[in-house]
């Protein structure tokens, strides 16, 4: 747009970060949030100044995942709300705000005006990438993030069964809906790494989501295994990205191809 088209003048306010990437599914349980997880930690890793917002109102995880879920609120500064920091991530999560066990129970403008909050009240610092852990399908958030700072594009997260891949799909729809262009698709739970020999199967076939993307013309950014030791680390809150093997070699490169 313009530099004087309508709308412009309300980005007076820097952007907090110079890259913003939502990730998203069409349905939950494919590991949206893991994915998220660990491509901010990867991008961290990597030498850039990252955050994850976690956008996720009504079911946030970044609390469980990052280790954080004794964290009793987040401080105000002049600067800001501040955002907790954890394996070098900036995170801001409603998980902070309400216990883990208190569902929140909240009407659309309320979900919206929080997720504003999150991008524009919060000290970020200036950021090379943000993260935003998107909720699962379609609706509040997404609007709410569409009408203010630009975000620089999508990642939508499936796993190799149809069904989800027909519902990225649909995530996939409203994202380019609401002008956010999608940078690419990761695959979840592409085959099967067993913990005991290190062989890998595949169990719901692979290639769908590669070949999806290539038919829907979006890049494929990259597959990421089944092991049980990614679901380990999250229960533990740590993040398999900086432990090294072959599951923190597929995020980096995710990571990578995301990036670039
Ligand atoms: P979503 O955000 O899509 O609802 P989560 O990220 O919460 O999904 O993941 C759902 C569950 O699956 C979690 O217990 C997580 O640890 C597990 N999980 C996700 N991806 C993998 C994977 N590649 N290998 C093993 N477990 C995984």
């Amino acid at each position: 747009p313009r530099p004087d088209a309508p709308g412009r003048q309300r980005a007076a306010k820097a952007p907090p970060a110079r890259l913003i990437i939502a990730v998203g599914s069409g349905k939950g349980g494919v590991g949206k949030s893991t994915v998220a997880a660990n491509l901010a930690a990867a991008c961290a890793k990597a030498g850039l100044a990252t955050g994850l917002m976690d956008a996720d109102i009504y079911g946030p995880s970044a609390p469980r995942l990052f280790g954080l879920t004794k964290v009793p609120g987040l401080k105000k500064s002049d600067a800001g709300i501040e955002p907790v920091e954890a394996h070098g991530v900036k995170v801001v999560s409603m998980g902070f705000l309400v216990g883990e066990r208190d569902p929140v129970v909240w009407r659309g403008p309320m979900v919206t005006g929080a997720v504003r909050q999150f991008m524009d009240d919060v000290n970020w610092g200036g950021l090379d990438v943000l993260i935003v852990d998107m909720p699962p399908g379609t609706g509040d958030v997404q609007l709410a993030l569409a009408q203010g700072t630009p975000i620089t594009g999508a990642v939508v997260v499936s796993t190799p069964q149809n069904l989800a891949l027909d519902d990225a799909k649909k995530a996939m729809a409203l994202f380019e809906r609401t002008r956010i262009p999608v940078l690419g698709m990761v695959e979840n739970m592409s085959y099967f790494i067993c913990p005991h020999c290190g062989e890998g199967s595949e169990i719901f076939g692979r290639g769908g989501a590669r070949a999806e993307a290539e038919h829907l013309g979006i890049p494929f950014l990259g597959e990421i295994p089944l092991h049980p030791a990614l679901r380990e680390a999250s229960d533990r809150g740590e993040l398999i990205v900086l432990k090294g093997g072959p599951v923190a070699q597929a995020f980096e490169r995710a990571a990578d191809a995301m990036l670039h």
